[in-house]
């Protein structure tokens, strides 16, 4: 695979970054091995100051890994990738790895919980402060931005209540500003939604979720250009080691192989299931870019090809309400990860939201009838059916 740029996504997610060895393997080989052996000293010299390529020791350098690594970054369109071992430690990798003392990031304030509190208890004991912003408001990004701003980050689109940023436009902004701008692409995915195309500086991703897709492992990654990507994030990577496993790699190969159908999946039984949410008597509110009545609904088949998998909705009657219609479920997973073949069901105020301040979720909008479910690839009707059965004790 060299001219990558001429194959299409389908292709690339199951051809890019597999280099076949002498032994001919046409599966992506597992090398379990921490180190590897130089032919002679100045080999070794030379690969350790870096005048010549190769592996070293694999906390940096691993071929499954970089099989993984040369894949997405193909899939996102970007020039390099460094796979971590979460995608909470792609984000503190991207972090540690631009920003210093006196540095602020304006993000959105509908990001992923464990985000959050890494900005606000962790990296501000070095000195980086967080500013946030609601994700849908343009002129709010604008308003926000001052001259210690070094980061947007923002996720579209949101978790759980699938609010969506338009991309080009806070590129244009952040680029206006002399600043970068970063999109957690976990819920879309380089299948729906390739970010760095709009203009965006780097992608983070979660691959636990739908970059595996079957709830296997965790790992995670950042993509862009190779300054920001392959020589400050892959330098954090190299020092501190936040490693991606090689067999966890491997696994995510295999995920990113079907990534394209089984998010267009997800997608088919997710607007299926909001629109049928809508007619629920004691539903308030369904949440999902797909459906007219959206905010951001224009940027669906525009921005992202779809609407995702991930549906939210509010049940009248608060917590109670909401905890009666998830222990209804016999079939739907009581768990808070997402991006899995199998539906999960989940009470953001209690679980991914729940080491927040009141005044925090407040801020990002989770109410404590909200309940979010990462549509999988079962039959819609027996979701639905699962579904109908909490409805009913309402
Ligand atoms: C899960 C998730 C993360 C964190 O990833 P981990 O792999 O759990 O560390 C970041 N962003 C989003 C949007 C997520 O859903």
């Amino acid at each position: 695979m060299s001219t990558l740029d001429a194959f299409e996504l389908a292709t690339l997610a199951i051809r890019a970054g597999h280099h076949r060895t002498p032994e001919g393997e046409h599966g992506e080989p597992i090398f379990t091995t921490s180190s590897y052996v130089f032919t002679n000293a100045r080999e070794a010299a030379a690969r350790f100051s870096g005048d010549e390529p190769g592996n070293i020791y694999s906390r940096f350098t691993n071929p499954t890994v970089a099989i993984f690594e040369e894949r997405l970054a193909a899939m996102e369109g970007g020039e390099r990738c460094v796979a971590t071992a979460s995608g909470m430690s792609a984000i503190l990798s991207l972090c540690l790895g631009l920003l210093k003392a006196g540095d602020r990031i304006l993000s959105s304030r509908s990001i992923f919980g464990s985000i959050t509190i890494l900005f606000n208890k962790y990296l501000t004991r070095f000195g980086i402060k967080t500013h946030y912003v609601p994700l849908a408001e343009p002129a709010a990004w604008e308003r926000a931005i001052d001259p210690d701003t070094r980061l947007l980050f923002l996720e579209t689109p949101s978790n759980p209540l699938t609010e969506m940023a338009d991309i080009r436009a806070l590129a244009e902004l952040a680029h206006a500003h002399g600043c970068l701008l970063v999109v957690d692409n976990c819920f879309c995915t380089p299948a729906l939604q390739r970010p760095l195309t709009l203009g965006a500086d780097l992608v983070v991703h979660s691959a636990t979720k739908y970059l595996d897709g079957q709830g296997r492992c965790v790992g995670g990654a950042v993509v862009g250009n190779h300054k920001l990507v392959g020589e400050e994030v892959f330098g954090v990577l190299r020092t501190a080691g936040p490693s991606m496993s090689p067999f966890n790699a491997w696994v995510f190969l295999k995920g990113l192989e079907t990534l394209e159908l089984r998010m267009l999946a997800h997608a088919r039984n997710a607007q299926v299931l909001a629109a049928w949410l809508e007619r629920q008597p004691g539903v308030i509110k369904v949440f999902y870019p797909g459906l007219d009545a959206h905010p951001q609904h224009h940027l669906v088949g525009t921005q992202q090809r779809t609407g995702g998998g991930i549906v939210a909705f509010e049940v009248r009657g608060g917590r109670a309400a909401a905890w009666r219609v998830i222990d209804a479920t016999r079939l739907l997973s009581i768990t808070a990860n997402l991006g899995d073949t199998k539906t999960t069901i989940t009470h953001p105020a209690t679980t991914t939201h729940g080491r927040l301040t009141d005044e925090e979720r407040e801020l990002a909008g989770i109410g404590e009838g909200l309940i979010r479910i990462a549509v999988g690839l079962e039959a819609i009707a027996d979701i639905k059916a699962d579904l109908a059965r909490g409805f009913a004790r309402l």
